[in-house]
């Protein structure tokens, strides 16, 4: 036998109609959460995989030495990398070879961090700028001078002339410039 119906059934859709109003009433009352981007910047977290970055030693040579294995482990094709010989006379990174063309196309990239992992020397770094636009699609292919950090406080720009002999190994011993 079905169960007798409530009297109050009637009400049932006003104080539905209440529950909904309470909800959006309280909530105007609270401390908006919007960011006010792009003047205010949220700060991304430890692990954000963002654009990338070639990176120095702390004298300035590019840690980059133009090996290619970011370009043969990327899944999406999207990194060219042309490299030349250095000499003392005319330095770039340390070792026989430095990369004259860097390029990564950045409509193709997915962010997977595999260049990363594959660089030998640690030069390429998914850093924290997620800042990117174009409305181009040649300017979305990010050259070496774009893509590469800054000289630091006490280095100098490549190319350098260096000390004969000193920097023949593609993984010098120097202490690691800080992200
Ligand atoms: S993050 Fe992945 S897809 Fe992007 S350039 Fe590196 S390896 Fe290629
Ligand atoms: S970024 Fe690293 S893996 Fe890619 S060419 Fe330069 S040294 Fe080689």
């Amino acid at each position: 036998m079905p169960a007798p119906k409530s009297p109050f059934r009637m009400f049932e859709p006003i104080t539905g109609l209440a529950k909904g109003l309470w909800v959006t009433l309280s909530s105007m009352f609270e401390k908006p959460v919007t960011t006010q981007y792009p003047e205010q910047k949220k700060p991304v977290k430890p692990r954000f995989r963002g654009r990338h970055v070639l990176k120095r030693y702390e004298n300035g040579l590019e840690k980059c030495i133009g090996c290619a294995l970011c370009a043969a482990a990327c899944p999406a094709d999207a990194i060219f990398v042309e490299a030349s010989e250095n000499t003392d006379e005319r330095r770039f990174s340390p070792g026989e070879r430095y990369a004259s063309t860097y390029e990564i196309n950045m409509l193709r990239c997915i962010y997977c961090g595999f260049c990363e992992d594959a660089c030998p020397t640690e030069a390429i770094v998914l850093g924290d700028q997620y800042e990117l636009s174009f409305t181009d699609r040649r300017e979305a292919i990010y050259p070496k001078e774009m893509l590469i950090e800054p000289v630091p406080a006490g280095g100098q720009p490549t190319p350098q002339k260096t000390e004969p002999g000193k920097f023949t190994r593609s993984v010098p011993e120097m202490k690691d410039p800080s992200d």
